[in-house]
């Protein structure tokens, strides 16, 4: 059992992947010529970021956000909204691709230029999400090569724990607490249902309340673009709120949970 600060049973973390336009791109390079499918993206930085930084103010929240170099790159002045705010930022790749397509060599250089660009904006980069929460089998090896603190990409655990032979601790996640499989859409997904806010709101209580029962941290992970359509927005706000209501939580960054387990 993980030891919390301030005698608190369980942790949690709020953590929003920026990744604006090059999810799109990720998904079918070819989208990078299309502006209507890239315009989803565009809201994440245009209107949703601003409108998540706001919340997190009014709610007194420090959150981690997960950032590709080259949406840091096209949007520097929400990243710096971001820093500023006194958020933490992480790497979630250069562009948005999983290693699982990357050779070693491909994959080192997107780690290598995804916390330059990052680091550029004055922040300490510790901590590693890969775009889609894939693995490759260099991706352990290439993290700890380049002293990344902690990764944030697993699903067999509740609690921080280290990797094996490795100074690497893992904050695990779960699609259960993740906003895109209830509120993802695109075209090519024309039959699956759009869920509505109080669906999830019921699922994620559930599990936060579960994973606080067994002493775990629940990391809850957003995107900008998705849970702050005006539609949701409140929701989450109304979330985050439930969880500072729930007597000895422990809310934190991802960073921080990553120390205890260092
Ligand atoms: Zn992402």
């Amino acid at each position: 059992m993980t030891d919390w600060p301030n005698d608190a049973r369980a942790a949690v973390a709020f953590t929003f992947d920026f990744d604006a336009e090059e999810v799109w791109i990720g998904e079918d390079p070819a989208n990078a010529d299309r502006p209507g499918i890239l315009s989803q993206g565009t809201y994440g930085a245009k209107v949703a970021v601003p409108l998540v930084l706001e919340l997190l103010r009014r709610r007194e929240v420090r959150a981690s956000f997960f950032i590709p170099g080259r949406v840091a790159e096209r949007h520097p002045g929400r990243v710096e909204e971001i820093a500023a705010a006194g958020h933490e930022i992480a790497h979630h790749g250069y562009t948005h691709t999983s290693p699982t397509k990357l050779s070693r060599e491909e994959e080192e250089a997107e780690l290598v230029k995804g916390r330059e660009v990052l680091e550029g904006f004055g922040v300490e980069v510790r901590g590693y999400r890969s775009p889609s929460w894939d693995f490759s089998d260099h991706t352990l090896s290439l993290l700890e090569t380049h002293g990344f603190a902690y990764s944030s990409n697993l699903m067999d655990d509740i609690r921080p724990y280290r990797h094996d032979g490795s100074s690497l601790v893992e904050v695990p996640i779960q699609w259960i607490l993740d906003d895109a499989p209830h509120f993802w859409f695109d075209p090519s997904t024309w039959t699956k249902k759009i869920s509505t806010v109080e669906e999830v709101r019921s699922i994620w209580e559930h599990e936060v309340l579960g994973i606080v029962d067994l002493g775990g941290a629940a990391i809850l992970t957003c995107h900008p673009q998705i849970i702050a359509r005006p539609g949701r927005v409140g929701f989450l706000e109304e979330f985050i709120a439930f969880v500072q209501s729930l007597d000895e939580v422990w809310v934190a960054t991802t960073g921080e949970i990553a120390e205890l387990a260092s």
